[in-house]
């Protein structure tokens, strides 16, 4: 069965937040002045189940859903995220398995999330350069090199691994070439990320955000002409280029170059509530259901419904008005 939203979108992704907690304090998503100690992290059983997700993922498996990603919050703090991965990987042998992390905790998992069905791992890191690194992700216990030790092994245990840095102005701008000449050498695709106004404590400014385009002129700089790679699908966030020698950048350009026309991804918040929008106010609660022991049938029929609805395009329409909107925070929802 294939479903499709209000403005003819299938339903093919479902973004997964195992987590609302963190062990970095990115500036431009988990600013430290709010996600201190004053601030509510859901509590344990407010967060859904293992089996609860495998659930959700089931009910909507017929419905044409080709990948999943784990995400958060930092996915990899969440207790024994292997048992997760298997219980996916048992509904489905065919279904694309993505991890996006940040790193810290990746070099001592990643043989066993591959072992346990895991695909591929999207990787964050902004900086190679320890202060830089120190002010985007405002984090002293950890590393660039942590991050590129995590990154390598990953490959090793034979992950797919793909890297983003968002690109903040007059933070991170020196890191770009930095960055594209280390994983060029290592042979990992980088995605360059337009700092998002994401939901309402990271001071998103437009002043801030580097265009996809600018970054593009500034490693045609120094590497010659990028030609554009065709889209491999619908849905495909990031535009793609190679440098003349063939390796892969990429530029997700939400601000500057919106794609909400192809969007096909959904989110499952850490505490069971499904997005149909990264930038939504609010999310339609599954975990209710859950817990009254709704059927597999009864939950796709929830799914279904509110995919049919769905009309949202927040980046297409993105204006004063929409910016004073309350959005949910991207450490919540799952980015
Ligand atoms: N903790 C993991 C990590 O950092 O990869 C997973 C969750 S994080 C919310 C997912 C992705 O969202 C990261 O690549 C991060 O850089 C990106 N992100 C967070 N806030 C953003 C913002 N304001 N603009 C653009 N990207 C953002
Ligand atoms: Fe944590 Fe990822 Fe957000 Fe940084 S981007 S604060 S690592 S959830
Ligand atoms: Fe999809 Fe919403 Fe982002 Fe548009 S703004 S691409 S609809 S998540």
């Amino acid at each position: 069965m294939s479903l499709k939203d209000a403005r003819g979108r299938p339903l093919r992704d479902l973004r997964i937040s195992v987590t609302d907690r963190c062990n970095f304090r990115c500036t431009y998503c988990m600013p430290r002045e709010h996600f201190n100690g004053e601030h509510s992290f859901l509590p344990r059983k407010e967060l859904l189940s293992y089996e609860e997700i495998a659930d959700v993922v089931k009910s909507i498996l017929p419905m044409g859903l080709r990948k999943l990603r784990l995400t958060g919050g930092e996915p990899l703090l969440r207790k024994n995220l292997v048992g997760l991965i298997s219980l996916l990987r048992d509904l489905s042998d065919s279904i694309d398995i993505a991890l996006t992390t940040n790193g810290a905790l990746l070099k001592q998992n990643a043989s066993s999330l591959y072992e346990a069905g895991l695909n591929r791992v999207t990787v964050s890191i902004d900086a190679l350069d320890p202060d830089v690194f120190q002010a985007m992700a405002d984090s002293t216990q950890w590393s660039p090199n942590d991050v590129i030790e995590g990154i390598m092994e990953a490959k090793r245990v034979g992950l797919g691994v793909k890297v983003n840095t968002v690109v903040k102005k007059n933070l991170n701008e020196d890191q770009i070439l930095p960055l594209l000449n280390r994983f060029h050498e290592l042979d990992v695709p980088l995605r360059f990320i337009e700092f998002m106004d994401v939901g309402n404590t990271n001071a998103w400014n437009l002043d801030d955000v580097v265009s996809g385009q600018d970054i593009r002129t500034k490693i045609e700089s120094e590497h010659g002409q990028l030609t554009p790679v065709a889209p491999a699908n619908r849905g495909e966030v990031a535009k793609r280029f190679t440098l003349p020698d063939g390796y892969e950048i990429g530029c997700i350009e939400s601000v500057t170059a919106p794609f909400c026309g192809d969007c096909t991804r959904a989110r499952l918040s850490a505490n069971g509530s499904l997005y149909t929008c990264l930038f939504a106010s609010k999310g339609n609660d599954l975990k209710t259901m859950l817990r009254m022991n709704a059927t597999s049938d009864e939950l796709s029929d929830a799914i279904q419904s509110i995919w049919e609805k769905r009309s949202d395009r927040y980046s297409e329409e993105r204006s004063e008005h929409t910016e004073s909107t309350r959005k949910v925070e991207m450490s919540f929802i799952g980015g």
